[in-house]
């Protein structure tokens, strides 16, 4: 059950990096490829490399202010300015050279994916550098300069695209996609995530009753689940509640975040997955594209701060779905080399993690994909 897959390589995209010390370093993106090119998966029957370009001021206007582009462009060439409210300053989003082009770059890519999707190049395509779900239309936020999701999802709609679903699995709530398309009944936006605002995680949006604006009743679907929740809960929350939505919504592209910062060894999160939900979901999100969208996948990667021990790995496994190869359990000794090198630190030598517990906050987990459906379907308010 595969068509053709193409994976979008733009070594440019190393250049978006926050600095020494930032969690969201190059070197995620890059172990990947180098991991799905350890395996020969990008050299199977049926699999492309794509190639991509910067994405241009007018593609970023699809979503983003001129305004932000240019204070973007500036602050990433040096200049002064009052760049603290376009969100950029110590922190997240620390201010740091060619920001504007690292950003475009990234956007770029997507949009090569969705271009190579949308055009019946390849069925699925996957940019891993992209995923950067927290970018507002007029401020960066979460990591994130330009909502590459967001501009590729808009790219589709502005040439022809009718109806696309966005599934984001990513251990923070989407809430740069989910506020660009609030009020668009044309994207359907679901997002399964961490969501603790009593400990103050990040962002602190994706409540159940955050459904969408007045012009888009239910196009947004949140899946809020509590500290603690391993694979089961996961799992058991996703199946019941995200394939009979995007079944019902009918659309023509789906357009997934794949972030693996839910696993249990993230720094930044407090989830407990491992690498055989990303398997198991991996293969939903496959079987789903091909039931109702004609196969047509556009794959981001996201967030996940394991850079060496996890990221490669679990993008590996959702590239493998998507080419429709299962490699070998065990990873290449001279991938595993380079990690350790780059790391200095210990890698996992197999795809697979030892299996998890379940926790107590599974059975809490379990039940928010019901109560999304009882909220959708008016038997509930869903508060909280
Ligand atoms: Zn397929
Ligand atoms: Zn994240």
């Amino acid at each position: 059950m595969s068509g053709a897959a193409g994976l979008v390589v733009v070594p440019e995209a190393k250049i978006y990096d926050h600095g020494i010390g930032h969690p969201l370093r190059p070197q995620r993106v890059l172990l990947t490829w180098e991991l799905i090119d350890a395996f020969g998966i990008d050299r199977e029957p049926g699999v492309v490399r794509l190639g991509a370009e910067a994405a241009d001021d007018e593609t970023l206007m699809l979503v983003h202010t001129p305004e932000f582009i240019d204070a973007t462009r500036q602050a990433g060439h040096g200049a002064a300015g009052p760049w603290a409210r376009f969100g950029y300053g110590p922190g997240d989003n620390p201010i740091f050279d060619d920001m504007h082009e690292a950003g475009a770059i990234v956007v770029g890519a997507t949009v090569a994916a969705a271009r190579a999707v949308v055009g019946g190049e390849v069925a699925h395509a996957f940019n891993a550098a992209g995923g950067l779900h927290h970018a507002m239309p007029g401020r960066a936020s979460g990591f994130c300069v330009y909502d590459d999701p967001a501009v590729g999802i808009a790219w589709m709609l502005a040439r022809g695209v009718e109806r696309v679903a966005y599934v984001d699995v990513d251990v923070h709530h989407g809430d740069g996609v989910q506020a660009v398309f609030w009020n668009d009944p044309r994207v359907l936006t679901i997002s399964i995530h961490e969501y603790a605002p009593e400990l103050g995680f990040f962002p602190g949006t994706g409540a159940l009753s955050e459904r969408g604006g007045a012009d888009a009743p239910d196009s947004a679907v949140n899946l809020p689940l509590p500290p603690g929740t391993s694979d089961g809960g996961w799992l058991e929350a996703f199946r019941t509640a995200v394939p009979p939505i995007v079944r019902a919504f009918d659309p023509d592209v789906i357009v997934t975040q794949l972030g693996c910062d839910s696993h249990a060894t993230d720094p930044l999160a407090h989830l407990g997955l491992t690498t055989d939900a990303y398997r198991q979901v991996a293969a939903e999100l496959h079987a789903l594209a091909h039931e109702v969208a004609g196969g047509r996948w556009v794959a981001t990667g996201g967030g996940g701060y394991q850079w060496a021990r996890v990221v490669p790995r679990a993008w590996t496994i959702h590239f493998a779905e998507m080419a429709g190869v299962s490699p070998p359990d065990r990873l290449p000794e001279h991938w595993i080399e380079r990690a350790e090198f780059e790391s200095r630190g210990e890698v996992p030598s197999t795809l697979s993690d030892p299996p998890p517990r379940r926790s107590p906050a599974d059975e809490e987990a379990a039940a928010i994909g019901a109560a999304v459906l009882d909220v959708r379907a008016g038997r509930s308010e869903g508060a909280g």
